[in-house]
């Protein structure tokens, strides 16, 4: 907790797929972050107007659901305190067409631009969807490219990284931040996210009810492998930890 004392502010930058991605998967460590005064900057690739939900009873249709949804994602960044958000423009559901050398080079951009202590992205086989793979593997790319002196992470759904063996990880791979003070914030922003939570009923419940939903714990895949992770539960490791040449590509 000492790093709050720290003169220069510490950076993150979180480049996804979708409106939502960043609530619904580390909601709680965004907003931990953005408490103790880290400088977040989230990039959502789509303003996910390929959604499926158009809200319960659905009132969005494919015209209006873009607007609808960049506005849910303002208003969730607000309650989680995420200070800047901005869009790559792509087409939801296409970012896998997307050329991957000019998606790299605009995320290598914003790297060298934003110098962030944390990056933090989708695994490009473990996404789970393929927009979701296609960003992680150009943020990825563009981490690496940049020689970017921080920390790079994926995110991951759940708990299953609580067993990684499975995934071809080992424990030591795996970092937990403890959400537990945040889970408020975390609630919000789900609710800000209403035309993809309505029909969750869980979130809707009374507060009570529905914080107990939530996890206490969100878990982080070290995305480099050229750097292990010696701060366990904390993203942000320690000064001189990282490689001078980031350049192990896998
Ligand atoms: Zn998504």
């Amino acid at each position: 907790m000492n790093d709050m004392n720290q003169s220069k502010a510490r950076k993150l930058l979180a480049v996804f797929a979708h409106p939502d991605d960043e609530t619904f998967i580390c909601g709680g460590t965004l907003a931990k972050y953005a408490a103790e005064g880290v400088e977040i900057t989230l990039v959502s690739a789509t303003r996910g107007e390929m959604g499926r939900r158009m809200g319960n009873p659905p009132y969005l249709n494919r015209e209006t659901i873009a607007a609808a949804r960049e506005k849910e994602l303002q208003a969730a960044c607000d309650s989680l305190g995420i200070g800047r958000l901005m869009f790559l423009d792509i087409r939801d559901k296409t970012v896998e067409f997307i050329d991957e050398e000019s998606l790299t080079a605009r995320i290598e951009n914003l790297i060298q631009d934003i110098a962030p202590d944390v990056v933090l992205t989708f695994h490009e086989k473990l996404g789970g969807h393929p927009d979701h793979c296609s960003i992680g593997k150009a943020t990825t790319a563009a981490y690496h490219r940049a020689r970017c002196k921080g920390a790079l992470y994926f995110i991951s759904f759940g708990d299953r990284m609580e067993h990684p063996e499975p995934y071809g990880y080992a424990p030591e791979d795996i970092l937990k931040i403890d959400v537990s003070d945040h889970l408020e914030s975390k609630l919000a922003a789900f609710r800000a996210h209403r035309c993809q939570s309505e029909i969750d009923e869980w979130v809707w419940l009374p507060d009570s009810e529905a914080l107990d939903r939530f996890g206490k714990v969100e878990y982080f895949i070290n995305g480099d492998a050229s750097a292990p992770i010696l701060n366990s539960g904390d993203l942000f490791q320690p000064a001189g930890s990282r490689p001078v040449m980031a350049g192990v590509n896998h």
